[in-house]
């Protein structure tokens, strides 16, 4: 029977996140009793068009932000699509740019990375910046990549799969000091914007201090509705729309609003805000005994990301706090996580893979993983309802899974022989 009565334990919180139950009990009147258009100008789309103000509101106070720089979309993948596409074409076409260079890194999320390779075919050059070892970029190569025709700096705030926690307040002042130059010789200034999806629930969002000009925000990753978010877009940015309609959003992204989307989404980021540097330390204390644990039982397993274990993390955190991503050469992560599976516990891998090929992550080569390690991958990512009974059933369960698959490795390659 594939019926499971077992209890789930969700350690996969970086690839979405359960609703929070406030956030949903914000969202429910828009879809139930105050329904309407906001663009109607009868009460009912009046209610609606006061809960979208109310909503970028908040936001932009998060982010001491102005509410008119806010321009919701449908989730991350559309906003860092808006930032790129957005400003490279209003360059390439409204601008009559000739040359456009873009400047990201290797570690990217595919929303960025693809993004950038679509505008490679308009004409657009892209240089991907290095990382070292734990997914850091350098300064010096950022400032070494830009050219007279940069016009976007793209840097993720933290990475997803290996939690790291790049610079941006550093890059920020970098760019800050470079656009001042710039403008003294009459080039345009570089654009910032950072890719801030896994960092909304943890890190400081504050626009002025990170020094960012856009900045990519949604939903799904902070206990908010999926497919909502937002371009937090500097004033003053020239940026093109993606989608045309209607107008709304100051002509910048049509169609009728998701009203419930975005006061959930408001919500969600407002709790997440709030409750961060509480629920930061509570997810360190657990990360690091979990990372500790593993490294300890399993001698050939290594910590990808940054180590801050016994660091005085609250100076200047480098690591996701709810981020653990190992390697185990010798085991197949993803046999390792439809084992874990069968027992209730959700994880993820550092590859995709199927039976004619293997694909490992972009982050886990650019890191300078071997194949073999990329393959033998698996990233637990915590979150709100994550306990120490919970952690300590799957790590006990690991253990035996990955004895069991390390039996049947060697089984395999004997029976092959
Ligand atoms: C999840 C994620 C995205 C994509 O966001 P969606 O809301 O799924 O479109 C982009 N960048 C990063 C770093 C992410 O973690």
């Amino acid at each position: 029977m594939a019926i499971r009565h077992k209890k789930t334990i969700y350690l996969d919180h970086a690839a979405t996140t359960y609703a929070d139950p406030r956030v949903i009990k914000a969202m429910r009147p828009f879809w139930e009793k105050n329904f309407g258009n906001p663009s109607s100008l009868y009460h009912k789309g009046v209610e609606a068009k006061k809960a979208i103000g109310e909503a970028r509101s908040k936001i932009a106070r998060l982010l001491a932000a102005r509410p008119e720089e806010i321009v919701f979309t449908a989730g991350g993948t559309e906003s860092v699509n808006m930032a790129i596409f957005g400003t490279a074409r209003n360059a390439l076409y409204s601008g009559g740019k000739k040359a456009v260079h873009i400047v990201t890194t290797k570690i990217e999320h595919h929303a960025v990375s693809h993004s950038c390779e679509a505008l490679e075919k308009e004409g657009v050059s892209t240089t991907y910046l290095n990382v070292d070892r734990q997914g850091f970029i350098s300064l010096t190569d950022l400032e070494r990549a830009i050219k007279p025709e940069t016009l976007l700096v793209s840097v993720m705030y933290a990475n997803n799969e290996i939690g790291t926690i790049e610079p941006i307040t550093q890059i920020g002042r970098l760019l800050k000091k470079i656009n001042s130059s710039r403008l003294a010789r009459g080039l345009e200034k570089v654009i910032f914007h950072t890719d801030a999806c896994q960092a909304g629930g943890v890190c400081d969002l504050n626009v002025e201090r990170l020094g960012v000009d856009l900045m990519t925000i949604n939903g799904s990753k902070i206990y908010g509705p999926k497919q909502t978010g937002f371009l937090y877009i500097r004033q003053g940015t020239k940026i093109n729309p993606l989608i045309y309609g209607g107008g709304q959003e100051r002509g910048l992204r049509s169609g009728t609003e998701n009203v419930p989307g975005m006061v959930g989404l408001s919500v969600a980021l407002e709790l997440a805000q709030k409750n961060r540097n509480k629920e930061n330390k509570r997810l360190i204390v657990l990360r690091d005994k979990l990372i500790d644990s593993l490294l300890l039982k399993i001698p050939e397993a290594t910590l990808n990301g940054p180590d801050e274990r016994g660091k005085n993390y609250e100076a200047n955190m480098l690591r996701l706090p709810n981020n653990v991503n190992i390697s185990i050469p010798g085991v197949e992560g993803e046999a390792l996580l439809l084992y874990l599976d069968s027992e209730g516990i959700c994880v993820s891998t550092g590859s995709a893979c199927n039976s004619s090929n293997f694909n490992p992550s972009h982050v886990l080569m650019a890191i300078g993983k071997t194949l073999l390690e990329a393959r033998g991958t698996i990233r637990i990512t915590l979150g709100k309802k994550t306990n120490k009974k919970d952690l300590d059933f799957a790590f006990k369960t690991i253990l035996q899974k990955i004895n069991k698959l390390k039996v049947s490795s060697k089984q395999y390659t004997f029976n092959t022989k």
